[in-house]
């Protein structure tokens, strides 16, 4: 994390914190929150999209992405198909997936952004064929 503050990356830090967190197939995975400077903070699509990406990489252009994306950061499959997943209440995913598809990234009105989703790209994940509705982020 010394590294994020030194470096600069997403702009000045003035704090952080992060935990680290083992998911149930052992994958472990962080949660980081990064405190940026006022001038540095993300207030705008563009500059959320330089940073997030809510999509599934060329499998041509960037295959070891397309992999990592598609082994790591894709949710499910779950939904109304699937009612037997671990996700799944009511009929509806936990999780809120799949998300919806989006042209751009906006921001809802707690400011909590909505990634840009494009439709497209599809890949297949745990026997499924699935599309970026059910990328988490990378
Ligand atoms: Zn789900």
């Amino acid at each position: 994390m010394d590294d994020l503050k030194v470096h600069g990356v997403f702009g000045k830090s003035i704090s952080h914190v992060y935990t680290i967190e083992f998911q149930k197939r052992g994958l472990p995975h962080a949660h980081i929150l990064i405190v940026l400077r006022a001038d540095d903070k993300f207030s705008t699509s563009e500059h959320i999209d330089k940073f997030v990406c809510a999509e599934i990489p060329s499998s041509i252009e960037n295959p070891r992405l397309h992999e990592i994306v598609t082994k790591c950061l894709m949710h499910g499959p779950c939904g109304i198909e699937i009612p037997e997943a671990s996700c799944m209440e009511a009929g509806q995913c936990k999780k809120m997936f799949p998300r919806e598809f989006r042209t751009e990234t906006t921001m809802n009105v707690s400011g909590y952004p909505l990634y840009r989703r494009r439709p497209g790209d599809t890949a297949f994940v745990r026997g499924r064929e699935m599309d970026k509705r059910f990328v988490t982020c990378c």
